[in-house]
């Protein structure tokens, strides 16, 4: 095996590390983009360095920009007084993809686990509180997955927020047990929210 056939071994191996390629679709995508070198290998490679360099995350809500502050943070349109809590960007993607909530989000990180031994602090949970103070909220939407983790999440947040004037709410029926939101369809992700209920 010369050292060319090597390189695009190392190629599909890692697009394979990717989600939802395995070696297989790897193998595809790379023929794919050599076949195409012009139209999407080159601007492709030129585009991951681009956002290699520029991707961050939103120093308000936590999601991943190519600014410090990202454009449903400093959109003009968004509703202010109503944040959805969800635990990933995965998770705020998906919401977005739903384009049912006209508010503003906060990204956790992650959810509380005394198994891997995360806590509070871990989280973007203080920053949370912080905001809440902060600014005008009315409402906090808890878009947690139906795990135990992230149960135990949102009714951490909830105490959390307990003596302030915000109301605070979670997603209703809809969202299967064990489920994640990244894995709901849109039309799943908008009924669980319209039906959201007090914690
Ligand atoms: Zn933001």
């Amino acid at each position: 095996m010369d050292s060319k056939t090597n390189k695009i071994e190392e190629l599909i191996a890692l697009m394979a590390k990717l989600p939802g390629l395995g070696p297989r679709s790897a193998r595809r995508a790379v023929l794919r983009m050599i076949k195409k070198r012009e139209i999407i290998m080159k601007p492709l490679g030129d585009m991951i360095q681009e956002v290699s360099s520029l991707a961050q995350e939103c120093l308000v809500c936590g999601n991943i920009s190519n600014d410090e502050t990202c454009s449903i943070c400093t959109s003009d349109v968004r509703v202010t007084g109503e944040i959805c809590v969800v635990e990933d960007v995965a998770d705020l993607w998906a919401m977005e993809r739903s384009n049912v909530f006209k508010g503003r989000y906060h990204v956790l990180g992650g959810n509380l686990s005394a198994l891997d031994g995360v806590g509070p602090e871990e989280l973007r949970i203080p920053h949370l509180v912080n905001r809440v103070k902060g600014e005008e909220v009315n409402e906090v939407i808890l878009a947690l997955n139906a795990t135990v983790d992230g149960q135990t999440t949102a009714h951490y947040i909830a105490d959390q927020l307990d003596d302030m004037d915000v109301a605070v709410t979670s997603l209703a029926q809809g969202v299967p047990i064990g489920g994640e939101l990244d894995y709901l369809d849109d039309g799943t992700i908008s009924a669980a929210l319209n039906a959201r209920k007090s914690v």
